[in-house]
């Protein structure tokens, strides 16, 4: 019935067309077999058209089949499932401590997503919801528990602790969906998800989706699916046209001021800047703020009260940048997104679309710049062959400071002065304006363990000693882009 697709804003959107009598049509909500309550509210969200995932998932989810699907976040495909789920359950009704389904979601940050997605296309249906992830409180969601819920989305280790305290009973779940398969399996979370699904009627009905489906996943899905309906769209391998990208080249010293430099000549709405690792996220995130930069951080060792607090300041504004790492990012959906920065080249391929698709989304116009040392090598040559393409070269005026002042910084890391490290706070946080840590409650309470400055110890990477100087007056030369597109 499909005909053809054309490219909206990325990869990963396509509208298909049918064609009835040689006439051709836009596949519409309206033509799914989705209930007028839940296309009014589709309709309110602004979106006319399925993706492919929700074209192809919502009918047969609607027929009460099973679907493996492979479909990664940022395809529409939390709506592939959400919608058809709200008329599943329209009809009958929920008891205590029984949810009627049951969404388990890898991140507290996914989970808390998809209840966003149900809250909106669920306005015009009376659902209730309960929400159980780790590191918000036991009592708000027992009560809700209590009351009987239709939806229940959780992640798998707080839904255990929950059903081990006897305040949720999964026997009455008719509707079951695992997303993120993939990332579960890399999570070490497929032993909880294992337990979870056996505490479950054999009769229900199972989506489970995957960005990825390697034989693992298949072995995976057969043992929670029954006869299930394949559905699959590809994953992303082109970058969006509208993101313009760069690629700067610099020693690793240099990384640092050369952010900087891009930041202050950029016309930065918002961004992401991505490092690969945590540690690297807490010492840019230092860096930057100490810089006078509204930046915030966001990765997998901060409280779950930090990092909804920080997406929540990231999506209304009030921080402008956020450093963050793959994992804590992935699949957050945050609109007009100006810049995506990747301090660190991504050492999976993939990883490259993802981070830059956090821009130009819907085809808006935005930037990604990567700042590379020469051993990346490697990891550049992956991207080069996955998107087909090489990311343009560019260069920033003012290098020759950049490399002085990278210089300068190295060499006083190398040999922090007695006097220095006596003059210096120990929290480097000399202007007293910003906390730079970035601490969970129970980190925050361990004792100092050593003298040694913060980071140095167990950190190969350079150490943030200095990096509160003024900023040097090579910062007001033009920034020059040599190649766009
Ligand atoms: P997801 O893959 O579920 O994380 O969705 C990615 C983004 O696509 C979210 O911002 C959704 O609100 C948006 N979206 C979902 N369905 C549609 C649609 N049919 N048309 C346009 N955008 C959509």
């Amino acid at each position: 019935m499909t005909a053809g697709a054309i490219s909206l804003d990325c990869a990963v959107f396509y509208r298909h067309f049918i064609i009835i009598n040689g006439s051709s049509f836009y596949m519409k909500f309206a033509d799914l077999g989705l209930s007028p309550e839940v296309l009014k509210a589709v309709g309110d969200s602004g979106y006319d058209t399925p993706t492919p995932i929700q074209e192809k998932a919502i009918p047969y989810v609607l027929m009460g089949r099973d679907v493996l699907g492979t479909a990664q976040t940022g395809t529409g495909k939390t709506a592939s499932f959400t919608l058809p789920m709200i008329d599943i359950l329209a009809s009958g009704q929920a008891k205590a401590r029984m949810p009627r389904s049951l969404i388990l979601e890898p991140t507290r940050e996914l989970a808390a997503q998809v209840s966003e997605n149900f809250e909106n296309y669920g306005k015009y249906s009376s659902l209730s919801m309960a929400l159980l992830i780790g590191g918000v409180s036991f009592s708000d969601q027992e009560a809700k528990l209590d009351k009987g819920v239709d939806v229940l989305i959780a992640t798998p280790g707080r839904l255990l602790d929950h059903f081990e305290r006897g305040k949720v009973l999964l026997n009455g779940v008719k509707t079951l969906v695992i997303d993120e398969a993939d990332r579960m399996m890399d999570m070490g979370f497929i032993p909880d998800v294992e337990r979870i699904v056996s505490l479950m009627p054999p009769l229900r009905q199972t989506l489970f989706f995957s960005a990825t489906m390697s034989k693992d996943m298949r072995k995976l899905a057969d043992k929670f699916l029954l006869n299930p309906k394949e559905v699959a769209v590809s994953p992303p391998t082109a970058t969006a046209a509208t993101v313009t990208q760069g690629l700067l080249t610099v020693q690793k010293a240099e990384k640092r001021p050369a952010l900087r430099k891009l930041l202050e000549h950029e016309d930065v709405k918002t961004a992401f800047i991505f490092c690969n690792r945590k540690k690297d996220v807490d010492i840019l995130f230092g860096s930057l703020n100490k810089h006078g930069f509204n930046a915030g951080a966001l990765h997998g060792d901060m409280s779950q009260s930090h990092r909804m607090e920080t997406l929540e300041k990231f999506k209304s504004g009030d921080i402008s940048l956020l450093v963050c790492s793959d994992v804590a990012a992935r699949g957050i959906d945050v609109n007009s997104v100006s810049h995506v920065f990747n301090f660190d080249v991504p050492s999976h391929a993939e990883d490259y679309i993802h981070r830059i698709g956090r821009t130009g989304r819907a085809g808006q116009e935005g930037h990604a710049y990567t700042i590379a040392t020469k051993s990346d090598g490697k990891y550049l040559d992956a991207i080069f062959k996955l998107v087909g393409k090489e990311i343009p070269a560019i260069e920033i005026d003012g290098m020759k400071e950049i490399s002085e002042e990278a210089a300068e910084i190295s060499a006083r890391e190398k040999k922090p002065s007695r006097q220095s490290r006596q003059k210096k706070p120990r929290s480097n946080n000399s202007e007293g304006k910003n906390d730079n840590k970035i601490r969970d409650a129970t980190t925050a309470s361990k004792p100092p363990r050593s003298k040694k400055p913060r980071y140095q110890k167990e950190d190969n990477d350079t150490p943030v000693i200095g990096l509160g100087d003024n900023v040097p007056a090579f910062f007001n030369i033009p920034f020059r882009k040599t190649a766009t597109k």
